[in-house]
């Protein structure tokens, strides 16, 4: 049979993935694990190429995971498609797909002020461990999503238990969860070593993004404004022309209010530590957005978009 014609392997509980994953290992096989919540485009696809060339073989996970949404947000309407998500992976080389139906059933009184959605249950299975990066999680993300690094962070401490991965790939548009993840693998000890992908755009400069489906037609072209602002931030960095964090931060919030966006926040940080800076020339910085727009469907969709100034510093 070619390896066209070979199924992907699919699996659905922790016991079967583990015990492939090992079989793999035991082989001599290299694994790199990609997590994802599905509904795949182009740059969850290059995060998948980026792990072929990390390991020998590729795990993408597909888990729309409840416990980092609050009760408000976009679990109900987050856009899936399994089927057309697995023919991707397929296409582009993974070697086997993760699709756990739950990973975690949380108590009663576990979420205290998160209010995280999913099934809070007295069932005898339910959870309340959790794992938090303490610092790292509390700015840009973290100030209007107080929730959301503590459920990215044990969801993917279980992700990389069950898949046992030698290599986790992260794409850098969620900037924040790459410096989270890459601090807790490096404060628990976890044998991983954690790659960050750039940044995939489509071709008018917006970042990709499972969301960006339920943009109306309107809100996609206003949605335009966040890399415009980031392209022009990143010019007046290189030539010099600002050298204040405040000022850059006035203009970009000013660039995305001007063309409709409701700002979550324009900041920018210490790109590695995620500390407040103020002066742009001498070390690398984080200019980090989240913006709302109306959605096509239900209340607005949240985007986040980001790039580094003075990279060459890092
Ligand atoms: P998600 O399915 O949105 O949770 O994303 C799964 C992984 O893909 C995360 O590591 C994201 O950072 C990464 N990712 C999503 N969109 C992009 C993008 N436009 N460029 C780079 N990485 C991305």
């Amino acid at each position: 049979m070619s390896g066209e014609d070979q199924e992907l392997p699919v699996f659905t509980t922790a016991a079967d993935m583990r015990n492939w994953v090992r079989k793999q290992k035991k082989s001599g096989r290299k694994v790199a694990l990609v997590p994802t919540m599905g509904y795949l485009h182009d740059a969850h696809l290059s995060l998948v190429k980026a792990a072929l060339e990390k390991a020998d073989v590729v795990v993408a996970s597909i888990y729309v995971n409840p416990t980092q949404f609050a009760a408000h947000e976009d679990f109900d309407v987050y856009p899936r498609n399994a089927d057309e998500d697995r023919a991707k992976l397929k296409a582009v080389g993974a070697h086997a797909v993760f699709e756990p139906e739950s990973l975690y059933v949380q108590v009663p009184g576990a979420s205290e002020g998160a209010n995280v959605v999913g099934r809070e249950t007295h069932h005898p299975d339910s959870h309340e461990t959790y794992v938090t990066v303490e610092r790292l999680q509390k700015p840009l993300c973290g100030g209007s999503r107080p929730h959301f690094f503590r459920g990215v962070c044990t969801v993917v401490t279980k992700l990389f238990h069950i898949c046992e991965p030698d290599v986790a790939v992260f794409g850098r548009k969620d900037y924040q969860q790459f410096r989270v993840i890459s601090r807790m693998v490096r404060d628990l000890d976890f044998p991983i070593e954690v790659v960050g992908v750039p940044i995939g755009r489509e071709a008018d400069g917006l970042a990709m993004s499972s969301r960006n489906a339920r943009l109306s037609p309107e809100s996609r072209e206003k949605a335009l404004c966040l890399s415009r602002g980031l392209a022009w931030a990143e010019k007046a960095a290189a030539e010099g022309s600002v050298s204040d964090s405040a000022a850059v931060q006035a203009h970009v919030r000013g660039l995305i209010e001007e063309a409709g966006g409701k700002v979550d926040y324009v900041e920018l940080l210490h790109a590695i530590n995620l500390g407040p800076v103020t002066d742009l020339s001498s070390q690398p910085v984080l200019l980090a957005l989240a913006v709302h727009f109306p959605a096509k469907d239900v209340g607005t969709v949240r985007l986040i978009d980001n790039t580094v100034l003075n990279p060459d510093k890092e």
